[in-house]
């Protein structure tokens, strides 16, 4: 596969860069992490800035290289990330962009692209995290609405979404993958109760969401009625094989900073954290690379990045780990606990990376049976 750019994508490249270096200095100061309504209204007012100036779209509407070229170009120009529209732009977006009819295309994905509306992803339950099949909130179909009844836990956001991407079950009857389906369900709908959960890294960025007889139309549905399961690996291939990719620049960019501050404080004579800073270096590069391979093999397969993106995930989170690890490491007592607590809400947040998403282990089960061919373990 040709990974080098053409003439027009490297125009893009500049025209973008143009752009940034004008929009980035106006931009109002970041919110405190820990308010969450200042924090949404931040991240949509950036994604109205890049929807008036034409870069709206480009997380599923634009093509794979421009993609990458925006999320490089972002990151290096330190713009703000995703933030609150992760979930939205980043796989319920994709997900209805491919899955959803032209109605609901036309209903749900402007407003995301617009900075109007934050998604959430209803999908993890009390017993069905990394068996998600076992899922058990129930929608029963009455007249033209579903009525829900079920938990919901670890959901990202719930406190400050419009919408929830919502997985039911819709057949207790069927066997368990069949009996599935993927609906939008309003946020603001009565019988949702939301209630914050605190981490170890401080802010409560994810809840607790209980339904009680929550009626969603059916016009919400996106995919057919019990054919959930399928439009759920089409979100997880986007939430696994294409939703980091901007961090591995940020990620990119945190470990030259390292790099410069052991220079000033003389740590870099250490030689195996100088080992450690290079072997992290050549794994983050080695990182863009496949990024580059999978989007651009997404692209030509139709969009859906597939189970290569668990190769990525598994990887990715690893290393962010050990980034941190190193920074701590780098900085020492002292810096790694600073007085803003940047760093060290950044090294507890990376623990979580092989969880979210999906775990490490279940990445390898998905790689050694759907990459690898190797006969299931279970
Ligand atoms: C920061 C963060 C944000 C999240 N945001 C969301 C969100 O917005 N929406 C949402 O729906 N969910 C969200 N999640 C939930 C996440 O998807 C689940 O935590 C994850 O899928 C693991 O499920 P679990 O926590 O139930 O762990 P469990 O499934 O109980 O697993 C516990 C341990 O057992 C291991 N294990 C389980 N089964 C197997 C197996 N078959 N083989 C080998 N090992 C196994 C797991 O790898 C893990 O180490 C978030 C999680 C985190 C950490």
């Amino acid at each position: 596969m040709d990974l080098t750019y053409t003439p027009e994508e490297e125009e893009f490249r500049v025209r973008l860069r143009e752009w940034l270096a004008k929009a980035l200095p106006e931009l109002p100061a970041r919110p405190d992490p820990l308010d969450w309504p200042a924090r949404r209204a931040y991240d949509l007012g950036w994604q109205r800035r890049l929807y008036d100036a034409g870069y709206g779209s480009l997380h599923w509407d634009a093509s794979p290289t421009q993609r990458l070229i925006f999320l490089e170009e972002t990151e290096l120009a330190g713009a703000p990330y995703v933030g609150a529209n992760f979930v939205g732009l980043l796989h319920a977006g994709p997900t209805i962009a491919a899955e959803g009819t032209d109605e609901q295309r036309a209903r749900w994905l402007p407003p995301i692209l617009r900075g109007e509306a934050v998604w959430c992803q209803g999908f993890s339950e009390p017993d069905a995290g990394s068996d998600l099949a076992a899922l058990r909130t129930r929608a029963v179909r009455d007249g033209d609405d579903y009525v829900i009844t079920g938990q919901k836990t670890w959901t990202s956001h719930a406190e400050i979404a419009d919408w929830c991407e919502l997985l039911v079950r819709t057949d207790p009857e069927a066997p368990r993958h069949r009996g599935i389906s993927w609906l939008a369900m309003p946020m603001d709908a009565p019988g949702i109760t939301v209630r914050p959960l605190r981490t170890l890294a401080g802010p409560a960025e994810f809840a607790e969401v209980f339904l009680d007889e929550v009626r969603v139309p059916v016009a919400n549905r996106v995919g057919a009625e019990h054919d959930g399961w399928r439009v759920t690996m089409v979100t997880l291939s986007f939430e696994r094989g294409t939703a980091f990719v901007g961090e591995v620049v940020a990620c990119r960019r945190t470990l030259g900073g390292l790099a410069r501050t052991a220079r000033v404080n003389g740590r870099w004579d250490d030689p195996v954290l100088r080992r450690r800073l290079g072997r992290l270096n050549a794994e983050f590069t080695a990182l863009w690379r496949l990024i580059q391979w999978n989007v651009g093999a997404a692209g030509a397969a139709g969009g859906t990045p597939g189970a290569g993106g668990s190769v990525f995930k598994l990887r990715y989170s690893q290393a962010r780990q050990e980034l941190y690890d190193a920074a701590a490491e780098v900085l020492g007592t002292a810096g790694a606990l600073d007085a803003d607590q940047e760093w060290t809400a950044a090294r507890l947040s990376s623990l979580s990376y092989t969880i979210a998403a999906g775990t490490s282990q279940i990445q390898r089960d998905i790689i050694a049976e759907r990459l690898l061919d190797l006969p299931k373990g279970r």
